[in-house]
């Protein structure tokens, strides 16, 4: 169904997507570039800000480093998108509207959400209030400034993922005179093969980072972590890192999603509950053969893509094609100069190979600042965003549900 035009006649399909993200973007721009010519179908992108965030840079931002301009109106012009600078505040999923924090009511008729996910700072007491994060540019910001006046004193970097990682080796060499302590229950690296696991280490030391397996932060506190098993650590700056999770909108709306607020796509990433819902990126639980994939840039654009094609193929009357992905690779700086790059099977278990030193870093580098350029290329020759590891046998003969 889509909106009639006054008197009757042509039919406009409003195609909305929520969020500029990695993968709202690849959606966005891989859907206007393909529909350019079709003047019946509109497609709208709504984000929080105008500037495309490079959150894979965040923890450079960080420690004072300057994200590039990037502008989402700019990289839509000429493909007759339309863009919405404004907060998304409710999606009703019968009504078939979204609105936007001015007032605006945006009817779809196809949606694509694409908020993508938080730290998890809602995980333990005090976090919320006193622990700063690196979800957006502002907060990543406000933290360089922090770090820059501290002087000296302890920076804990709760979560000992590849965030934490990353970011507790920005700071370290960027900030020598701060102690930084990095926690998690596991070591850091635990899920590499363990030539990677022992070079990040490795590096991590020389940078003089404090690891500390096996601690379970449990409190926040004004000046310091609380650990389960009631160690305090004292800490002039706590950066959450450890876990994420996605806004409410979608639960809210009544839309199916999992236990941790994600929207449960079937094999095509449309919703289970409601198909005229695409889900993609760290917002959308999607299942591969090796299980629910979990939030990467490397995974989520290829989802905005195959949503936008799968929205093409269905205006065309054609049934949209299962998703596939298998991923190939983490790569993990280690401040600007070091890196190390974990090839993986496409079940995200390592392969014996992997990168270290600086060679890591320039292919850390270009993967980091691919995803610009991409959507640039997408949006003369959409086809060419299109390549990606479908994952062989470890999701082959998936069926659309
Ligand atoms: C420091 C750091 C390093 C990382 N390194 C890597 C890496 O090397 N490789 C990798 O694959 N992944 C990496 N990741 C993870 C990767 O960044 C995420 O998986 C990816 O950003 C998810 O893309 P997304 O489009 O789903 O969501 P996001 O990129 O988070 O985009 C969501 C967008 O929606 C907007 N938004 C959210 N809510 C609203 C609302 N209510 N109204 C309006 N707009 C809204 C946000 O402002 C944002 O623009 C890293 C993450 C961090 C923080």
């Amino acid at each position: 169904m889509s909106a009639q035009h006054e008197g009757g006649m042509a039919a406009v399909h409003r195609v909305v997507v929520l969020g500029a993200g990695y993968a709202g973007m690849a959606a966005a721009i891989q859907l206007a570039a393909r529909v350019k010519r079709r003047e019946d179908v509109q497609v709208t992108l709504v984000n929080a800000q105008e500037r495309f965030t490079e959150r894979m840079r965040l923890h450079m931002t960080a420690t004072g480093r300057r994200l590039a301009e990037l502008s989402i109106p700019d990289l839509l012009e000429g493909t007759g998108a339309r863009f919405v600078c404004g907060w998304v505040t409710a999606v009703d999923a019968d009504a078939k509207n979204v609105r936007i924090d001015d007032g605006r009511v945006l009817p779809y008729d196809t949606l694509v959400y694409a908020l993508g996910g938080v730290a998890d700072t809602a995980a333990v007491p005090g976090a919320e209030e006193h622990a700063y994060t690196l979800d957006g540019a502002q907060d990543a910001e406000v933290l360089a400034d922090r770090l820059a006046r501290l002087g000296s004193g302890t920076v804990v970097v709760a979560g000992g993922g590849l965030t934490g990682v990353e970011s507790a080796a920005e700071i370290a060499e960027r900030h020598p005179e701060l102690d930084v302590v990095l926690l998690d229950r596991r070591e850091p690296g635990a899920a590499m093969n363990p030539k990677a696991r022992a070079y990040l280490q490795a590096a991590l030391e020389r940078l003089g980072v404090r690891v500390r397996g096996g601690a379970e932060v449990v409190k926040v506190l004004p000046g310091a972590v609380e650990l389960a098993d009631g160690e305090s650590i004292a800490a002039d700056v706590v950066l959450w890192t450890s876990g994420t999770r996605v806004s409410p909108l979608a639960a809210v709306a009544g839309l199916t999603v999992d236990e941790r607020g994600r929207i449960v796509t079937d094999a095509t990433l449309r919703s289970v509950s409601h198909p005229e819902v695409y889900a993609v990126g760290d917002a959308a639980a999607i299942s591969q053969g090796y299980g629910v994939m979990h939030g990467t840039c490397q995974g989520g654009m290829p989802t905005g893509v195959h949503a936008a094609v799968s929205i093409v193929r269905a205006l065309k009357g054609r049934r949209p094609k299962p998703f596939r992905f298998g991923y190939y690779h983490t790569p993990v700086s280690l401040g600007r100069h070091d890196a190390v790059v974990q090839f993986t099977h496409p079940d995200d278990s390592p392969r014996r190979i992997c990168l270290t030193g600086r060679t890591a870093a320039r292919y850390k580098e270009m993967v980091t600042a691919a995803p610009w350029p991409t959507y640039g290329r997408m949006k003369k020759m959409p086809a060419s965003g299109a390549f990606w590891p479908r994952g062989g046998r470890f999701t082959r003969g998936r069926e659309a549900r």
